[in-house]
């Protein structure tokens, strides 16, 4: 998760905190471990951490639950819960948009490692094609699933801009159901009247898109501009993607005021 510094008002915003603490909770169920972690115990481990921690910067929050001890692999539990916070830095140059390769690796499917499902083991498959992009000279990857489509970007989703239309793939396409992807579709229709669709997209239909951008807590809004060497449209950052990436901003930050029910305030 990620928390925000507002200077104005003096206090830290968690974006979409009860939305992570769900999703954690039904991966635990996903899982099947044996876990006594109720939705408060979940929630209050980052809210009294942060108090704690008194930041006044943005932050990374990151919150593992795991099996204690050892047993056979049928395990589970008993779960234990940790949860750490460090000062947050950006992952990518969101204004000058970034360079990715479709990876050689797939992504790893619903019916072996469910994408579904955040567990750290999933991010192993993001690392070897992340790694691999970084070693070809990229800066990340979009995936391919085991049939073929596009489906996500190594901790991120992907949205594209074609004649008009903004499309993402489905939640069915092997990705994560990530949260910010679901508040960029919110968003691109509230304040842009845009509908986004969803549906499968192609790896040649990347190459000739007016606009890439991936959406994640991490990366937030970060622009593609070139796909396999690709460069997108005039290789400048696009026109949805400028828009969305300011009001994606302000609503985390709380320079936006609204959809207060998003941002749980620390202090
Ligand atoms: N896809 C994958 C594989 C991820 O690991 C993440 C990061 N959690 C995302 C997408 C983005 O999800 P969210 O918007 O919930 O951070």
């Amino acid at each position: 998760l990620r928390g925000y510094w507002n200077k104005e008002e003096k206090q830290l915003f968690v974006f979409r905190l009860e939305d992570h603490s769900k999703r954690l909770l039904e991966s635990i169920k996903m899982v099947r471990m044996d876990s006594h972690l109720k939705y408060n115990d979940v929630t209050s481990s980052i809210t009294k951490l942060l108090k704690k921690s008194n930041f006044n910067t943005d932050v990374h929050i990151r919150q593992l639950v795991f099996i204690e001890g050892i047993g056979p692999m049928n395990t589970t539990g008993p779960v234990g819960l940790a949860v750490a916070a460090i000062p947050s830095y950006r992952f990518y140059d969101a204004k000058k948009g970034i360079n990715c390769s479709v990876s050689s690796w797939r992504r790893i499917s619903a019916n072996s490692s469910p994408p579904r499902i955040k567990c750290t083991a999933n991010y192993h498959n993001s690392r070897l094609a992340s790694k691999q992009g970084k070693l070809d000279g990229y800066d990340s990857i979009i995936f391919l699933n085991e049939l073929g489509k596009v489906c996500e970007g190594p901790s991120m989703c992907l949205f594209m801009v074609r004649k008009g239309c903004v499309i993402t793939p489905p939640v069915s396409s092997d990705i994560l159901e990530s949260i910010t992807r679901e508040t960029t579709i919110k968003l691109l229709k509230e304040y842009h009247d845009i509908e986004v669709i969803e549906r499968d997209i192609d790896r040649t239909e990347l190459y000739i898109a007016d606009e890439l951008f991936f959406s994640g807590t991490a990366c937030e809004i970060t622009p593609i501009i070139s796909v396999d060497k690709n460069i997108l449209g005039d290789g400048k950052i696009g026109n949805i993607t400028t828009k969305i990436q300011k009001t994606y901003l302000d609503i985390v930050k709380g320079v936006n005021k609204d959809h207060p029910e998003w941002r749980t305030a620390i202090y």
